[in-house]
């Protein structure tokens, strides 16, 4: 067993409770995490971190000190291939990595097309470590106005508006926010009265929204749709829905129809046992119904621990059913959120304070483990 090695790829969510589980209880295999940042930003704060409700610190942890913390080797570099037969990575360095069991937590990437991936005044709203530029950019531009076009009228998108909205408020200047959407209705797997709840607050907000409008060509300083609307910007913030990482086709392994790895109940690839996977990058057979959000991958992490336990040591795996239903609180910029569970609605200063209460719980957890081990 001590010469058995873990691979861990992506810093995502459910990999950093693995971390705090490698912290607290040595194992007697070797770890090492593979991330493309050794930051890793928790989603649930991110509108209100760029309203600066939250600092760098408050939303950040800092995947170098956790490894170091549980004996674990960090290498801050990419995976862009997997031989899964071999049992190895090859890293955009061109390292190449190899492991007994691998985990992948790598997360869910943005569809932009490759002929405007690479403009300058184009942001992704992902990987989330980008919210950082976002807000610099934001605050040291030397404009006193500044047009901020949103690309997808999801829930990212939209607390991303509210965010940028405020954070001009703070700084006195006049962020012109327009959000712009393919569909035909904003937030579409949402409730109605949420939906209603929304607009009301864009249009207070003065943000104005384009539905039915897809991108279709990005210039300097102005985009087209396809229904040649032209859009002036000074800066595109990209929150298009989520896409899958190709590297998992690529691999011959099984995936769903959007290209996620699936795996089974026991949080493993149905071609390989010994590659394991959880959050947005994974599929799991027969539950269509789970969404790309960060709730899936926390609840999922205790399974993938024990799974991948149990599995170097040859016991039983415990099998995870996701919940159909979860808490989601929507924020709606200067601390207000929108609360929607089972068909309830609920929206108030109260609703952020319960989301700020989860959330800094969520984060102190693995924060404290950081203080107390420096
Ligand atoms: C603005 C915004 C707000 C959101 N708010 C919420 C919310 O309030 N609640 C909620 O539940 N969900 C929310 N979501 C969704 C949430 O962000 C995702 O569902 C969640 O981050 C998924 O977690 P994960 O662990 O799968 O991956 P991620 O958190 O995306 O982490 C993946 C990690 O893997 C790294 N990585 C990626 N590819 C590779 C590779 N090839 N090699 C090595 N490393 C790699 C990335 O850099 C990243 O660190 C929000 C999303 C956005 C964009």
């Amino acid at each position: 067993m001590e010469n058995k090695i873990l691979l861990l790829v992506g810093g995502g969510h459910a990999h950093v409770y693995l971390l705090n589980k490698i912290i607290k209880e040595k194992q007697k295999f070797k770890t090492i995490l593979i991330s493309t940042n050794k930051y890793q930003f928790y989603s649930g704060m991110a509108s209100a971190y760029i309203e600066n409700i939250y600092s760098d610190e408050d939303i950040c942890f800092d995947l170098k000190v956790l490894c170091k913390l549980g004996g674990i080797e960090f290498l801050e570099d990419k995976v862009v291939s997997i031989d899964p037969q071999k049992k190895l990575v090859i890293l955009s360095s061109g390292q190449k990595v190899r492991f007994d069991v691998v985990s992948f937590d790598t997360g869910s990437e943005l569809k932009i097309d490759e002929k405007n991936i690479n403009h300058k005044n184009l942001i992704g709203i992902k990987p989330l470590t980008n919210l950082k530029e976002i807000k610099e950019r934001l605050q040291n531009s030397s404009l006193d106005k500044i047009k901020v076009l949103v690309i997808g009228a999801g829930a990212a998108g939209i607390e991303l508006s509210f965010g940028v909205k405020e954070l001009g408020k703070q700084l006195s200047k006049v962020f012109e926010v327009h959000l712009v959407d393919r569909g035909k209705s904003i937030l579409p797997t949402f409730p109605k009265k949420i939906q209603e709840i929304v607009l009301k607050r864009l249009s207070e907000n003065n943000i104005s929204l384009y539905l039915n409008e897809e991108v279709e060509s990005i210039e300097t300083q102005r985009l087209v749709t396809k229904k040649k609307m032209i859009l002036e910007y000074d800066i595109i913030l990209w929150a298009g829905g989520p896409t899958s990482n190709p590297m998992y086709e690529k691999a011959a392994m099984s995936v769903d129809e959007k290209g996620y790895m699936i795996v089974n109940n026991f949080l493993q690839n149905i071609d390989y046992p010994y590659i394991f996977g959880a959050g947005d990058c994974v599929g799991i057979k027969n539950y269509s119904y789970i969404k790309k959000v960060g709730v899936y991958a926390i609840k999922e992490a205790p399974y993938l621990w024990n799974n991948i336990v149990n599995f170097f040591n040859k016991t039983p795996l415990k099998s995870y059913v996701p919940q159909k239903d979860f808490l989601l609180i929507l924020s709606l910029g200067n601390k207000e959120g929108v609360l929607s569970y089972k068909g309830f609605v609920l929206k108030g200063y109260l609703i952020w304070k319960l989301k700020n209460y989860i959330d800094e719980g969520f984060m102190r957890k693995f924060k404290n483990k950081q203080k107390k081990n420096h």
